[in-house]
């Protein structure tokens, strides 16, 4: 969900952008009125994350996915072999991609104690010094994993796909490489992602590549090489100046905790009716994934749920079950409805 301030604002906007007399949609990407959106949302995000002058902002296209592709075709030059941290879904998706322009390294793997979902631990992974880079999933999305520290690669950069992560606590940016995250989850609307990257490992692709596949190309465009998505940037923008405004990453840390705090025990507190599988030292804030002991109630489940306006509750469908997301658009009032509805859906079924 998107918080419902950036909405409104962009519809009191929609016909009129800033007395343009125009919807933002209508205005030039290379005029000034785009220009200082372009401006204000690289500084708002500069501030929020604290990023340092040697890292560029990019603003590009084509989702997380195509960072799955542009990671390794811009950093395997010297080099064409990177260490891969397999956590789920979307970090096998990131490396099978690797995989076609160079040697992947699987470094580590998801492992099972008890059942349970758990990282191994980082003495037992086998990092290659050597590695162009070294490539993770801070938040598995559809598993509701997620690391509770960022690893330390040394020498080796650390390149992280953020989706489903980014702005919901504070980081630290000189501790990567590469941070990439598509805008959909946390940062506004499909269609525009952004990429952070440190200066020292921006140049010519070492293979053919597509034109717009070229992180040096984007750097020396300023993001405006061809036309961007526009509404998307803006939409950012506003997305951005909001977590701002609500007191920024450190205040959506503690939120983020205490909803997924909340979900969280009162499903152990129902693991009778309700269980999650992810080991509690790596359980995700963001994605809270369970499953009903009943299985065969969760098509119920999801319907009633519907009724009572608790929507997007399915589990991906390479998961299935059921999967409350809660970004930072999402309220504690949500979490809570969402018990209550949990309380009483047992109480009936049970
Ligand atoms: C959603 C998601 C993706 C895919 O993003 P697209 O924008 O659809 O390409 C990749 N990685 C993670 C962690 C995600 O949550």
């Amino acid at each position: 969900m998107l918080p419902e301030e950036v909405l409104r604002e962009a519809q009191t906007e929609l016909l009129d952008w800033h007395q343009t007399g125009m919807s933002i949609m209508e205005v030039g990407h290379r005029g000034r009125a785009f220009q200082s959106i372009v401006e204000q949302t690289e500084a708002d995000l500069r501030e929020l994350m604290d990023i340092p002058d040697n890292y560029h902002l990019l603003f590009l296209t084509g989702g997380a996915t195509a960072q799955f592709s542009m990671v390794p075709m811009n950093l395997f030059a010297k080099k064409n072999h990177a260490d891969y941290i397999d956590t789920g879904i979307w970090s096998k998706k990131a490396l099978t991609e690797a995989m076609r322009f160079g040697q992947v390294n699987i470094a580590a793997q998801i492992e099972y104690q008890e059942g349970l979902a758990c990282i191994p631990k980082e003495e037992k992974w086998s990092l290659n010094p050597d590695a162009a880079y070294v490539h993770y999933t801070p938040n598995e999305t559809i598993e509701g994993i997620e690391f509770n520290s960022t690893p330390k690669t040394g020498q080796v950069p650390l390149v992280a796909d953020m989706s489903s992560s980014i702005l919901s606590q504070p980081i630290n940016v000189r501790d990567f490489g590469i941070i990439y995250a598509g805008a959909q989850k946390n940062l506004g609307q499909a269609g525009i992602s952004l990429v952070i990257i440190r200066d020292d490992l921006v140049h010519e692709p070492a293979i053919p590549t597509p034109i717009l596949y070229s992180y040096k190309l984007h750097i020396d465009n300023k993001s405006l090489y061809n036309t961007p998505p526009t509404f998307a940037w803006y939409i950012l923008g506003l997305t951005v100046a909001w977590v701002k405004r609500q007191g920024g990453v450190k205040t959506f840390a503690e939120i983020n905790q205490h909803k997924a705090q909340t979900l969280y025990h009162f499903i152990d507190s129902h693991h009778e009716f309700y269980n999650n599988t992810v080991h509690p030292d790596c359980r995700s804030r963001m994605n809270v994934p369970f499953n009903l002991s009943q299985v065969n109630l969760t098509e119920t489940f999801l319907q009633a749920a519907e009724k009572e306006g608790l929507t997007n509750l399915k589990g991906h469908r390479l998961a299935g079950g059921v999967r409350a997301s809660l970004y930072n658009a999402m309220p504690q009032q949500g979490v809570d409805k969402l018990i209550e509805f949990m309380k009483d859906f047992a109480r009936t079924h049970g």
